[in-house]
C-alpha cells in the first residue's frame, strides 16, 4: 500500500539496524556539514542501505548512491529518513532538460598557450590521467587528498603546445574546503581554455553532480567517462551519444590506468576549444521558470558574472556576494537576490540549499533514467570481491589487531629485510673511503673527501634501502584502499583526542615525511582540526629519523631491536595524542568535528605505482644527499677541522674546533640528557635535515677514531666511543634518550616551512618552541628516572 505523500513519518537515520535500506526525506541543521551531506546524495528520494559499524561501533558505514560513506550516529542522526515505499516525489524530481546560453569566443589567456584542467571527484582517475599525458609520475592514491595542489605538465596535439593541471579532487564547488576553494579560485582566475571533468563512469549520479556545477561556469567541458574497464564488466549498458546530448556535454569513454581512451577525450577537447574561438553554446541545468527568470534578470544586473556566481548570490554564498561588493549596484542586487530567494523558498517549500541541490540531482537522474540500463544479474555490493577481505579488515574484534600488526610488520619489515642492501652498500662506502685515502695524498683535500663527503653523506647513503622499503609499503596501504578503512576503524579513537579519523591518513603520511603530511590535512573541512593535525604531524616519526635510530639501535640494542623502534613511534604518537587533547581543549577548541568520509572500493594495488612513487621518494631522498645533506656535511666538517693547531691529537683537534667550541658552548644544555657535545652539536644541524643527525656524527666520530680504524662503520666507532675517564660514551640508556630527543625537537626546516604556508608563522614559532621544549622534557625526565632505577 502506498501511503499518501503528505501524510508519512519520518526518523532519523542512526537507529536503522544494519542491512536495512531506507529514503532520504531531509536533512537538519544548516551550515558546511548540511551542505557536504546533501552533495554527497543526501536528497529528497535517495535510497541509503546501512552497511556495517565500525569495530567500536561508531561511525557506521552507510551506501548511498553507489558510493560508501561513513557517518558518526551523531550525524546520521540528522538525516531523516522514512521507509522506502512512501512516496515522497515532488516538483524538484522533474526532468526538465537544459537551457542554452550563448556567449561570444573569448580568448580566455590571449597568448599561444592552450590551457586544458581536470577537475573531477576525489579518486576519479584525475592523476592517472595526468600521468598518462604528460608522462608524469605523479602519485596516484585510492583515497581522496593525495593531490593537494595544482600540478603542471605539457603535451603536444596537432601542432599545438598544451599545458594540462591536475587539480585537487572535489565533491563541489561550494566554497567550504580548501581543496574546493582551490579549485574554484583556480578556474575563476586562470579562466583555463577547456575544462576536462572526469567522472567515475560506475557511479555517475553521484559524480554528475559536480559536472552541473561546472556546466555553469561557462567553460567548455569534455566529460571523460573514467574506469570504463569496470563499466563494462559490470554488465551495465549506458547510451553515450544520448546522454551527451541530455546533458549537453560531450562525453567519452576512457580507462586512464591503461589509457585507452585518452586520445580521444584529448582529441574531444580540441574541438571544444575550436568551437569556442568564435562562440560557445553552453548548456546548463534548466530550473524551471521561475528560477530561470531570476537568473536571467540577475545576471543583467551583473554582466561580468558568469551563471554559477549568479545561482550563488540567490543562495545567499558569502564568497560570490563579496564577488558583487565591487559592483555600484551591489546593493540592489542584493536586495533583489533576497526578494528572489525568500519567492523561491516559498514556492517550493524548502530552504533554498536543499532546493537547488534537489534540483541538480533531479536533473541529473532525469538524464540517468533515459540512458543507464543497470545489468538485473549484477554482482551486488556483497557478493563484490573486496567484501569478504572489507569483512575481515573491519571484523568487530579483529580490526584494531590486524591494523597493529599490519604496522608493526611493515615496521619490522623495513628493519629486518633493508639490512641487507645495507651492508652491501656500508661495504661499498668503506671501500671507497680507503681506496681515496689511499690513492690521494695527505692534505685538506684528502681529508675533506673522506671524512666530510664520505663520512657525513655516506653515512646517511646507507639508509637509503630501508626508506624506500617503508615507502613501497605506504603505498601498498594507499592503493588499496585500506587507508581509508583505518580512518573508518580508528575513528572512534581520534575522536577522543578530539580529532576525526580522516586526520589518521595524514598521521600516516607523517610516518613517510612530513611535508606531504602537512600538505595532506587540506581533506580536513574544519580549520581547528586542521591546525590540531598539522601541529602534531611532526611527532609522527618521519623517515629522515629512520637512520639516526637504525644505527643506534644497532649499535646498542641486541634483542627486540624491532620492538624498540616501534616503541619510539608510539611515545611519538602518545605525545601527539596528548598535544592534540590539550589543543582541542584549550586554544583551538571547537564543538566538534563533522566530515563525510567516503570509502572507495578495495582496488588490487599495482606493482607499478608502489614501484613509482618508491623510485620517486628514492630520487627525492638522493637529491636531498646531493644538496642540503652534501653541504651540511661540508659545513660540519670545515667546522671540526678549523682552526688547525699542529701537533695535536685528533681529539684535541676536534675538541678545540670550531665545532668543538660551538658544542661545548651547549653541553650544560644537553648534559641533564645525558648527552655529550658531540650529541649537542648534531642535533643542532639536524635542524636543517633530520638525517644530518648522522652525518654530523659520522664527520665527528670519524675524527676520533685512531689510523687504523678509520674505515670501521659508524656503529662501531659509537660502540668504542670513551669519555676522557674512559668510560664509554653510549650506554642503552643515553642512546634511548638521544632518540627520545631527536623523534620530539624541531621538525626540519622543511616540515616548518610547511607549517607556516599551511598554518600562520605564529604557529610555526609555537610548533619550533614547544617541539623542542617536550623533547628536553621527555629526554630529562627519561634520562633522571633511568639512573635511578
Ligand atoms: P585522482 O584522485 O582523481 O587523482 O585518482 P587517481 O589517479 O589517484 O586514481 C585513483 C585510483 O583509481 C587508483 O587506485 C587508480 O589506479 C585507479 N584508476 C584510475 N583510473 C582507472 C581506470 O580507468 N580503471 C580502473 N579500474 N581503475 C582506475
Ligand atoms: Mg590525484
Amino acid at each position: 500500500m502506498k501511503t499518501n505523500k503528505n501524510d508519512f513519518t519520518t526518523r532519523p537515520l542512526d537507529n536503522e539496524p544494519v542491512g536495512k535500506t531506507v529514503q532520504v526525506v531531509h536533512v537538519k541543521g544548516d551550515g558546511a556539514f548540511r551542505q557536504r551531506l546533501l552533495e554527497m546524495g543526501f536528497v529528497r528520494g535517495a535510497r541509503v542501505t546501512v552497511m556495517k559499524n565500525a569495530p567500536l561501533q561508531d561511525p557506521v558505514e552507510y551506501m548511498i548512491m553507489g558510493s560508501h560513506i561513513s557517518l558518526r550516529h551523531s550525524e546520521a542522526a540528522q538525516v531523516e529518513i522514512t521507509d522506502t515505499d512512501v512516496d515522497i516525489t515532488n516538483k524538484e524530481d522533474v526532468f526538465n532538460g537544459t537551457v542554452e546560453t550563448t556567449v561570444t569566443g573569448v580568448d580566455p589567456m590571449a597568448d599561444d598557450v592552450l590551457r586544458v584542467v581536470l577537475v573531477g571527484n576525489p579518486n576519479c582517475g584525475k592523476t592517472s590521467l595526468f600521468n598518462n599525458v604528460t608522462g608524469a609520475t605523479e602519485k596516484v592514491g585510492n583515497y581522496g587528498g593525495v593531490t593537494v595542489d595544482s600540478k603542471e605538465g605539457w603535451f603536444n596535439i596537432d601542432g599545438r603546445r598544451v599545458q594540462l593541471v591536475d587539480l585537487p579532487g572535489t565533491y563541489s564547488l561550494t566554497e567550504y574546503s580548501p581543496e574546493e576553494m582551490y579549485v574554484r579560485t583556480y578556474l575563476r582566475d586562470n579562466h583555463p581554455d577547456a575544462i576536462i571533468n572526469i567522472v567515475d563512469a560506475g557511479n555517475l549520479e553521484r559524480n554528475l553532480y559536480l559536472t552541473t556545477q561546472i556546466m555553469d561556469m561557462n567553460i567548455p567541458m569534455v566529460v571523460a567517462l573514467n574506469m570504463w574497464d569496470e563499466m563494462e564488466k559490470s554488465g551495465d549498458r549506458l547510451d553515450v551519444e544520448m546522454m551527451s546530448r541530455l546533458i549537453g556535454a560531450r562525453m567519452v569513454p576512457l580507462t586512464a590506468h591503461n589509457g585507452r581512451g585518452v586520445k580521444d577525450v584529448l582529441a574531444a577537447t580540441m574541438d571544444a576549444i575550436n568551437e569556442s574561438e568564435n562562440e560557445t553554446r553552453h548548456h546548463n541545468v534548466n530550473y524551471g521558470t521561475l528560477i530561470e527568470d531570476c537568473l536571467k534578470e540577475l545576471g543583467a544586473m551583473c554582466p561580468s558574472l558568469d551563471r554559477y556566481t549568479v545561482l550563488k548570490i540567490i543562495e545567499n554564498d558569502q564568497h560570490a556576494l563579496e564577488l558583487v561588493n565591487g559592483q555600484d549596484n551591489a546593493e540592489q542586487v542584493k536586495t533583489r537576490a533576497t526578494e528572489m530567494r525568500q519567492r523561491i523558498e516559498r514556492d517550493y517549500n524548502s530552504d533554498i540549499v536543499s532546493i537547488f541541490t534537489d534540483l541538480k540531482y533531479g536533473f541529473v537522474r532525469g538524464a540517468l533514467a533515459e540512458v543507464l540500463t543497470p545489468n538485473p544479474e549484477r554482482a551486488s555490493d556483497v557478493t563484490k570481491p573486496g567484501y569478504s577481505l572489507d569483512r575481515l579488515l573491519t571484523n568487530r574484534w579483529l580490526a584494531l589487531p590486524i591494523l597493529l600488526v599490519l604496522m608493526w610488520l611493515m615496521f619490522e619489515a623495513t628493519f629486518t629485510l633493508g639490512a641487507y642492501p645495507q651492508e652491501w652498500i656500508e661495504n661499498g662506502i668503506a671501500w671507497l673511503g680507503d681506496w681515496i685515502g689511499n690513492a690521494m695524498p695527505d692534505g685538506i683535500l684528502r681529508d675533506l673527501i673522506v671524512d666530510g663527503i664520505i663520512g657525513g653523506v655516506g653515512g646517511v647513503l646507507v639508509f637509503l634501502p630501508q626508506i624506500l622499503i617503508l615507502f613501497f609499503f605506504i603505498s601498498l596501504l594507499e592503493d588499496s584502499g585500506y587507508m581509508a578503512r583505518a580512518a573508518f576503524i580508528v575513528d572512534r579513537i581520534m575522536h577522543r583526542v578530539g580529532l576525526h579519523g580522516k586526520s589518521f591518513i595524514p598521521y600516516l603520511i607523517g610516518f613517510g615525511c612530513g611535508v606531504p603530511a602537512i600538505m595532506a590535512t587540506r581533506t580536513l573541512e574544519n580549520r581547528r582540526d586542521r591546525l590540531v593535525t598539522i601541529l602534531t604531524i611532526p611527532f609522527m616519526s618521519c623517515s629522515a629519523r629512520l637512520p639516526a635510530y637504525l644505527l643506534l639501535v644497532a649499535a646498542f640494542f641486541t634483542a627486540n631491536q624491532g620492538m624498540i623502534l616501534m616503541s619510539l613511534y608510539l611515545i611519538g604518537i602518545l605525545i601527539a595524542a596528548i598535544t592534540a587533547i590539550v589543543l582541542s581543549k584549550t586554544v583551538l577548541k571547537h564543538d566538534k568535528t563533522q566530515f563525510v568520509m567516503e570509502l572507495p572500493p578495495y582496488r588490487k594495488p599495482t606493482a607499478r605505482n608502489a614501484t613509482i612513487h618508491m623510485w620517486s621518494k628514492g630520487k627525492q631522498y638522493l637529491q636531498k644527499m646531493a644538496t642540503i645533506i652534501l653541504a651540511a656535511s661540508i659545513v660540519v666538517w670545515a667546522l671540526g677541522y678549523f682552526p688547525r693547531h699542529e701537533g695535536q691529537t685528533p681529539q684535541e683537534q676536534i675538541e678545540n674546533s670550531y665545532m668543538g667550541q660551538m658544542g661545548k658552548a651547549i653541553e650544560p644544555l644537553v648534559a641533564p640528557l645525558g648527552f655529550n657535545w658531540q650529541m649537542g652539536v648534531s642535533v643542532l644541524t639536524g635542524a636543517a635535515a633530520k638525517e644530518i643527525v648522522v652525518s654530523t656524527m659520522g664527520v665527528l666520530y670519524t675524527g676520533e677514531a685512531d689510523a687504523t680504524e678509520e674505515s670501521a662503520p659508524l656503529k662501531e666507532k659509537l660502540q668504542t666511543a670513551t669519555k676522557p675517564n674512559g668510560e664509554h660514551v653510549f650506554d642503552q640508556t643515553v642512546a634511548y634518550s638521544f632518540m627520545l630527543f631527536i623523534l620530539l625537537y624541531f621538525p626540519c626546516i622543511a616540515a616548518l616551512t610547511a607549517i607556516r604556508r599551511e598554518a600562520g608563522t605564529k604557529w610555526m614559532i609555537f610548533e619550533i618552541f614547544y617541539t623542542t621544549g617536550v623533547a628536553w622534557l621527555v629526554s630529562f625526565i627519561f634520562y633522571q628516572l633511568a639512573r635511578l632505577l
